[in-house]
């Protein structure tokens, strides 16, 4: 099966490519693309000699020399030839892992073109929600989630048929700052939320585990990838990220999927959907005592998780201008001129005051995208 990795320099994109190379030959990569990381992006085109690499940043490009790429690689430069690309009759699967709202362009290229997209980038459903899941469902594409806690609801849902789900329940670890007071996490800097306890990811989406604002996120994502209304949405603090997710069925059963947090196996399941395969994923050790704790979320000290069960609520343009604001939130926070719990509020005050559309289109969404970011940008 060839594939092509979104975001191969990334932290899903590198794991992705553990996959395919314990994959024995079942998974080759046909494109890889980055937006800089020139250097990584070449030796992962010599390790796997891909027929092509696309950067995404053109000042980047220039830095691949004559001669760099190995024989049979060819170079390609900018979102319009990765567009092109990925909606190539070689392509059979894409790994979307580019982080942002910039991954959506790359994500609708590929459903547009019919794909099957395993879809790591949470971004284009929370943005775009309805516009997606109605352009598969017009060109036959697909997405297979990569999110760990929508692999383990996908994989849990085939316990029962959709009529007899009750509720889906996401779990949260809760992230660094878990059992810390409210007034204690104004003063938390950059270094401290980038530290956590149990997922090693990129710096985005850590800061958001540490705001819960993932879970927020996550919601949504839920919402359109699974078409239930959001009152049969709710999270549960599960510190030792082991059960990835649950589905509560009505009759009362509670169905969940378990295994160590390690993100090579939702890629791999997702890769490799309806099948599974043995791979290189770390496996739950029984022959050593382990504990699992739950606890309801605290969502006075985590009020970004308010924002998410609202956005989920209602629906159309909600997600894109919580994402956008958020992203914009989070780039302010790690550049220091923000403080750790300003993303929430600030994010929080950008939906409130947003022209609410129901039903919009990909212009409309563009457009609240590029103005909830410029609402961040002028806060203070
Ligand atoms: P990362 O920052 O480690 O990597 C991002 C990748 O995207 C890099 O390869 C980068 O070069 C590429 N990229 C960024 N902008 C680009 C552009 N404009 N054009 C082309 N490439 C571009 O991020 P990550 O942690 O791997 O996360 C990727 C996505 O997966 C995010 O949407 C994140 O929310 C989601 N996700 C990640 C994890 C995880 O464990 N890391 C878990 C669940 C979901
Ligand atoms: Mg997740």
């Amino acid at each position: 099966m060839r594939v092509a990795v979104l975001g191969s320099t990334g932290s899903i994109g590198t794991s992705t490519l553990d996959v395919i190379a314990a994959s024995a030959g079942r998974f080759e990569p046909w494109l890889l693309a980055a937006r800089r990381s020139v250097a990584t992006l070449l030796d992962q085109a010599h390790r796997f000699r891909p027929a092509w690499v696309v950067v995404g940043d053109p000042r980047a490009a220039a830095d691949v020399g004559a001669g760099a790429l190995p024989a049979g690689t060819r170079l390609a430069v900018g979102p319009e030839a990765l567009d092109e690309l990925v909606a190539d009759p070689a392509v059979d699967r894409v790994v979307s892992a580019i982080v942002g709202a910039a991954g959506l362009r790359s994500t609708w290229a590929a459903l547009e073109a019919g794909k099957t997209v395993a879809l790591a980038n949470k971004e284009t459903l929370v943005t775009a929600g309805p516009l997606v899941t109605r352009l598969a469902s017009r060109t036959g594409g697909a997405i297979v989630p990569v999110d760990s806690e929508h692999s383990a609801i996908h994989q849990a849902l085939a316990a029962g048929a959709p009529d007899e789900v009750a509720r889906l329940v996401l779990t949260a670890s809760g992230g660094p700052f878990r059992g810390r007071p409210r007034e204690s996490l104004a003063t938390v800097t950059p270094e401290e939320a980038l530290r956590h306890p149990t997922w090693s990811m990129g710096p985005k989406i850590t800061i958001d585990s540490a705001t819960m604002m993932n879970k927020a996120l996550e919601l949504v994502e839920a919402r359109w990838l699974f078409g239930v209304p959001a009152d049969k949405l709710a999270v549960l603090i599960h510190p030792q990220s082991i059960v990835h997710s649950l589905v509560e069925f009505i009759d009362g059963s509670v169905v969940a999927q378990l295994s160590p947090p390690d993100m090579r196996l939702p890629i791999q399941y997702a890769l490799s959907y309806p099948r599974r395969i043995p791979g290189p994923a770390r496996r739950l050790d029984f022959a050593q005592a382990f504990t699992l704790e739950f606890e309801p979320p605290d969502l006075d000290r985590f009020p970004a998780l308010r924002l998410g069960h609202e956005a989920a609520g209602r629906g159309g343009t909600a997600g894109c201008v919580l994402n956008a604001a958020n992203e914009e939130a989070v780039g302010r926070f790690l550049g220091g001129s923000l403080r750790f719990t300003d993303i929430a509020d600030v994010c929080a005050r950008v939906l409130d005051a947003h022209p609410f559309q129901a039903d919009p289109g990909l212009d409309d969404v563009l457009r609240l995208d590029a103005w909830a970011r410029e609402e961040v940008r002028a806060w203070n």
